[in-house]
């Protein structure tokens, strides 16, 4: 199929949002969670721009989300988000089921041992404190990570020299057809920034390890990278963070300056003058403005610095019908190609 007449048929299945709902509900009777068509997804992401979901999920438990995807129909597209802190949803919206964890999955419970286990939808900063609470120390770092744990988990999340899969023992997941698997940390093929988990795995749970800490001097720790953020980082603007990886050797930030990228506006979205490897949605970007300024970056710094930035920021979901979307949107400047 053509891309356009996928974007058009995409489209029009967004509109269908009644029936999907009654499909699932159909298939699937008894579900505890709240099952919702049509419903607008950037009011629950960082950047503030995007499009609806044809359906949103929040599961009561794990019990009711794997009764949920046994039932779903095989061709429904399952999209899991957490805190929206790493996402731009594009203005079309994410064609099928969306599903997102909440209160069933906001439970925390030391071990002993220096072990803690969390649910996927504990705020990594809550995870940071209970941790000091029970005095086990190396986990510190979550204090200055805005997302939650399950989105800890796919990005392998890391901040102050420390990172997700260091603190790691093992995870609980959800496969696409309901089944739960309990997996450890060797099994999940992490890498910077990376979890070689299979794309469509829901985590539902985690255990992890720190070492014995004096309560007083993890809270000093979690002090110091607040200070950190407040200072390094336009961490109070719509942004969804890091917005590429750092190439080995070197730093997105520094490639996307000496590109001359730095406060680099399209329509509402600008390269942060204060951190430029962040996007900022100044008020009325669209998602397509954010993604042709990150797209415009990409091309700046190739043909600039002869290095192709990956994003880190997930994308999700389609442009608007017609829209291009990737690549495709980068902008010539001056008159030059990009
Ligand atoms: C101001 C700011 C500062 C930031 N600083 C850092 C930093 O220092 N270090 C860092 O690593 N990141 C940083 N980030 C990025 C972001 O906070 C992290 O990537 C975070 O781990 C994302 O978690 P989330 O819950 O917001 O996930 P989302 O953004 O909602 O989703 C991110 C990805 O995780 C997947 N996902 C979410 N939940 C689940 C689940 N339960 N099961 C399976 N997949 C799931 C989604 O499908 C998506 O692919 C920052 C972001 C902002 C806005």
């Amino acid at each position: 199929m053509e891309q356009s007449d996928q974007r058009a048929k995409e489209s029009k299945d967004l509109k269908e949002c009644g029936d999907l709902i009654q499909e699932i509900e159909a298939a699937a009777a008894g579900l505890r969670g709240r099952l919702r068509a049509g419903v607008a997804l950037d009011a629950i992401t960082w950047f503030r721009v995007g499009g609806p979901a044809q359906a949103l999920f929040s599961p009561a438990d794990e019990a009711d989300l794997a009764r949920f995807l046994k039932a779903l129909p095989s061709e429904v597209p399952v999209t899991v988000i957490g805190l929206g802190s790493n996402l731009l949803v594009r203005d079309g919206g994410i064609p099928g089921v969306v599903i997102r964890l909440g209160r069933g999955f906001a439970g925390i419970e030391p071990q002993g041992g220096g072990r803690i286990r969390a649910g996927a939808a504990v705020p990594d900063q809550r995870l940071a404190a209970a941790a000091a609470e029970a005095e086990i120390a190396g986990l510190a770092f979550y204090r200055g990570i805005p997302g939650g744990i399950g989105g800890a988990l796919r990005m392998n999340a890391g901040a102050h020299g420390g990172e997700t899969a260091e603190v790691l023992c093992e995870v609980r997941v959800l496969d696409r057809e309901g089944r739960a698997h309990v997996l450890r940390v060797e099994e999940l093929g992490y890498g910077y920034r990376h979890c070689s988990a299979p794309p469509d795995f829901i985590f539902t749970e985690a255990l992890f390890e720190g070492v014995p800490g004096e309560r007083t001097r993890i809270l000093e720790e979690m002090a110091a990278v607040t200070t950190y953020r407040e200072t390094h980082q336009p961490i109070r603007e719509r942004t969804g963070g890091s917005t590429f990886k750092n190439p080995d050797g070197e730093s997105a930030w520094r490639l996307i300056d000496r590109a001359g990228c730095r406060g680099l506006v399209v329509g509402g979205a600008k390269v942060s003058e204060h951190h430029c490897n962040f996007l900022i949605n100044t008020g009325s970007a669209t998602a397509e403005d954010l993604e042709r300024l990150g797209e415009t970056v990409r091309a700046r710094v190739a043909a600039r610095e002869g290095v192709e930035l990956e994003w880190e920021i997930r994308r999700l979901g389609v442009p608007l019908p017609g829209r291009p979307m990737g690549p495709a949107l980068a902008l010539a400047m001056d008159g030059e190609p990009p």
